[in-house]
């Protein structure tokens, strides 16, 4: 059909497709006016404004009335006018996603081959995606005149709620929803027939903060050389999109620099995005934010409730919040005239969403956000991720770099111990404990560093060879000796600790080192000495970490025990050793980027040691002290390192010199999950240049009672690849087997199972 206007409107489903609606059929005015910044009365506009795209429609969907996206608008429909149906209410005056931002949306749909209307739901709070409103001013409910001169002659008189509920309003103007559903529980049934009859109403005023400007902005210290030399380079290059790596060794000073570009980004009156690991928003670096600023901030993590996150989004949204300050899904936060956006740690895995329908890189997709902005874009590590630094080699990225730590003390001096050629005792190397011994004498703190949780691994029978395994994984249950549990690590599976074997009822034994077990031998080893550690099961809040760290500072603790918990975010200046207890867990990995995250694991645990004047000093025991990862970690640091880990990775034709896309499932069977990729597989017309692998179960088929499995795409010409599954996946999800799967695409996967 043609006419005048159709609407094409994204909604949350599983369907690569947009609907056509047609305009309301009286238009109504939107019921959620953007905010106007003075107390006003919600009194309905004179016109209804035109339907922008970005903005939020209620929607008929069958029996079912939805709220979806206006995408598009467009002046025909690919159906017959009669099989349309008018939209039925406008919620936004104002788009909640302006042009940039469904831009964005549209463009991840696209290369993350998925449907717009999740990838829009993904990007919005929960509580936007039901309705709330967009602006931050509140109801506020008052009595009217007429109501007042009402109550007086003691109406409403056969209706006790609505008697009580105009009671209160009488003796307490402008009051705020919250306050009434306190007082009076359902009073808007009550209300309704007090609006009728002209005796209370309702305002829209902005919400009273005390998050101001403080004034209270603090400057910032002195720069190093090479710091000041990163704020200028991209300090000149403000207006104007270009991505550059800042790569700063621990302690360099990475986070003023930060700091200083936001400065320049606010005096021109612009907003920052800063995106975070999860695990790196501490306290102290949003602190760092709000002292050397004084501005309004909005902060986005995963802890937030609904609400908490409707509020900050808002905050945003409005322009309030100068810098937005959150994690992966921050990405898609609304920024106002961005100016900048910062991705700290950008080699950090928390950034990839690799869970649900939806997976994304937040720190690709923020240098897309940048590139679209036309605002430059600045990823920081003191380990960047390989891809990443491919992309210096080829000069798609600009590098900066801190190759001193700001308190110019010298780098770590670091060491292998030979884990065969040494006695060990309950996994610790003589040479460590000597080492631990010398550091502690001279009045250093030590830290431990073993990324596995737990006593033990593995309970064992040594009569029978019995072995405790989860029933629900491929995996074995790890013992929590304090707790007097056995764990699966893997699918959550906790239950009683067996004395034991369930087998030939011979005693068990916990067999293998885990944090709670490491933290025992060293109370032994070192009686008298002071521990703290830091893992998920002795860190629970937020708390828990600012008591581990504090006796760290104070030095009351004298050896940290940690996972991998110890390397984001938080500094031990009075560690001046670090001893690794085991690196081999990354060397013989089936996952090509293992050996990445194990030299980068290395590096930033080598990082907490020495500070000021005192040198420190890192010790690595492995079996495998001759292996060529390590020799060249040790010898040229991680720069040497990724050198010659691209170099491996160019001449087997891994990602970056080749693009993955890896279709992944689960199954209650092993045949099942496999039955649908062999099929997926078999519906493939794939040119030349793009290859399929697969399937394969997963490395651990079985996890949480589902068995898995992975059918690889590759290729080394990106637009063949995404041709191709553009073309392949609508058919994939037409298959039978389908349904009896759970499956999903990953693009630019970063973990291999
Ligand atoms: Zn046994
Ligand atoms: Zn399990």
């Amino acid at each position: 059909m043609t006419g005048p206007q159709v609407f094409r409107v994204a909604l949350d489903m599983p369907l690569r497709r947009v609907f056509d609606y047609l305009p309301p059929k009286s238009p109504a005015p939107p019921t959620n006016a953007a905010a106007s910044g003075a107390p006003s009365a919600s009194t309905p506009a004179v016109s209804a404004p035109a339907i922008e795209p970005g903005a939020r429609v209620r929607v008929p969907f069958g029996r079912q009335r939805l709220i979806g996206i206006v995408v598009e608008i467009a002046s025909s429909s690919d159906l017959p006018a009669e099989r349309l149906k008018p939209i039925l209410e406008v919620l936004d005056s104002r788009p909640i996603l302006d042009t940039p931002a469904l831009g964005l949306l549209r463009w991840a749909a696209d290369y993350y081959h998925h449907p717009i209307g999740e990838v829009i739901s993904a990007a919005l709070p929960k509580a936007l995606r039901l309705g709330a409103s967009s602006s931050s001013t509140e109801e506020r409910w008052s009595a009217t005149a007429q109501g007042r001169e009402a109550h007086q002659r003691g109406e409403p008189k056969r209706a006790p709620k609505q008697r009580k509920l105009l009671e209160f309003l009488v003796a307490r103007d402008a009051e705020t929803a919250a306050t009434l559903t306190g007082h009076v529980p359902n009073w808007r049934d009550a209300a309704r027939s007090l609006i009728a009859r002209g005796w209370i109403g309702s305002m829209e005023v902005s919400p009273e903060t005390n998050d101001a400007p403080s004034g209270a902005q603090t400057s910032g210290p002195t720069l190093a050389e090479e710091q000041r030399s990163a704020v200028e380079a991209v300090g000149k290059a403000l207006n104007q999109y270009g991505t550059f790596v800042l790569h700063g060794v621990t302690g360099s000073g990475k986070t003023e620099v930060y700091l200083q570009l936001v400065e320049r980004v606010l005096t021109q009156g612009r907003r920052a995005l800063v995106l975070v690991p999860e695990i790196g928003l501490t306290p102290q670096l949003v602190g760092r934010f709000r002292e050397r600023f004084g501005v309004p901030m909005a902060v986005l993590h995963s802890a937030l409730t609904d609400h908490e996150r409707l509020l900050a989004w808002r905050e945003a949204f409005s322009g309030r919040a100068r810098v937005v300050l959150g994690t992966r899904s921050a990405v898609f936060a609304p920024v106002p005239d961005l100016g900048i956006i910062i991705v700290d740690e950008e080699h950090d895995s928390s950034f990839k969403q690799h869970e649900g329908g939806f997976r994304y890189s937040a720190r690709d997709l923020a240098v897309v956000r940048a590139q679209r902005a036309d605002v430059p874009v600045l990823l920081g590590s003191a380990t960047p991720a390989l891809e990443t630094l491919n992309n210096v080699t080829t000069s798609r990225y600009a590098r900066l770099t801190l190759p001193r730590r700001a308190d110019q003390a010298a780098p770590p001096r670091m060491a292998l111990v030979d884990l065969r050629a040494n006695a060990i005792h309950a996994g610790i190397s003589t040479p460590a404990i000597q080492a631990m011994e010398r550091h502690l004498k001279e009045d250093g703190q030590v830290l431990v560093f073993l990324n596995r949780r737990g006593y033990a691994p593995t309970l064992l029978c040594t009569a029978c060879g019995w072995v405790a395994p989860c029933s629900e994984c491929d995996a074995r249950l790890t013992v929590h000796m304090s707790a007097g549990r056995l764990r699966c690590h893997h699918c959550g599976a906790d239950g009683p600790l067996p004395t034991r074997c369930p087998q030939c009822g011979f005693a068990v034994k916990p067999v293998g080192q885990g944090t709670e077990r490491i933290e025992e031998t060293l109370a032994t080893l070192f009686p008298g000495v002071s521990l703290a550690r830091l893992d998920r099961d002795v860190v629970r809040k937020r708390t828990d970490m600012e008591e581990v760290m504090r006796r760290m500072a104070s030095g009351e603790a004298r050896i940290l025990v940690g996972t991998q918990m110890v390397t984001k975010g938080h500094d031990f200046p009075n560690v001046t050793l670090v001893v690794v207890l085991n690196a081999d867990q990354g060397l013989f990995s089936t996952d090509f980027r293992a050996p990445e995250r194990l030299a980068q694991t290395i590096v930033q645990v080598a990082g907490r040691a020495g500070r000021g004047t005192r040198p420190g000093e890192v010790l690595v025991q492995t079996e495998f002290p001759g292996h060529p990862l390590l020799l060249n970690l040790l010898s040229e640091g991680y720069d040497g390192f990724a050198r010659a880990a691209l170099e491996e990775r160019a001449q087997a034709a891994w990602p970056p010199f080749s693009r993955l896309a890896a279709v992944r499932d689960s199954a209650p069977t092993a045949a099942a999950a496999l039955e649908f990729l062999t099929e997926a597989r078999k519906l493939a017309k794939a040119p030349r240049s793009v290859k399929l692998l697969g399937p394969v179960p997963a490395a651990m088929a079985k996890r949480a009672g589902r068995h898995h499995a992975q059918l690889l795409v590759e290729s080394s010409d990106r637009t063949a690849l995404h041709r191709f599954l553009e073309a392949w996946l609508p058919e994939v999800e037409q298959l039978h087997s389908a349904r009896r799967v759970r499956w999903a695409l990953d693009v630019d996967p970063i973990e291999l199972f």
